[in-house]
């Protein structure tokens, strides 16, 4: 699979987002090392913090389905006026990934004129880990 496809899920996951309050929504397309996509989306809450990010919702789907070997994730976002804007994860969310993914996982994010595709450890150098 390449990048763009990847993307591309992540696109079409844009549509499960809840975000009634920033109206900022973001997909996520999870790509695991045998293949299968998992998708998540941003679900806000009235209550801020309560609220969770695209990528992590991937994570713990494709997590609780028992995968633990990841390749790539995709995030894509659109802004409140409906506009694709490039959005990398946030600083929990790279946390989130280096619980799971090696240093050389990648990340891709963008625009589908700038698609960027970066690795966890370019984004997020000297992780925190007890393993
Ligand atoms: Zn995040």
């Amino acid at each position: 699979m390449t990048d763009k496809e990847l993307f591309d899920i992540a696109k079409e996951a844009v549509a499960l987002s809840r975000a009634p309050y920033s109206g900022f929504n973001v997909g996520a397309a999870l790509l695991c090392k045998n293949g299968k996509v998992y998708k998540g989306a941003n679900i806000e809450n009235a209550a801020y913090s309560a609220t969770v990010c695209a990528e992590r919702t991937a994570v713990f789907r494709a997590v609780l389905d028992g995968e633990t070997e990841f390749v790539s994730i995709a995030v894509a976002a659109k802004n409140q006026n409906g506009e694709y804007v490039s959005a990398p994860p946030c600083g929990t969310c790279r946390q989130v990934l280096s619980e799971f993914c090696k240093s050389d996982f990648k990340v891709i994010f963008g625009t589908d004129d700038n698609l960027n595709c970066i690795t966890l450890n370019d984004i997020l150098p000297y992780s925190f880990s007890l393993l």
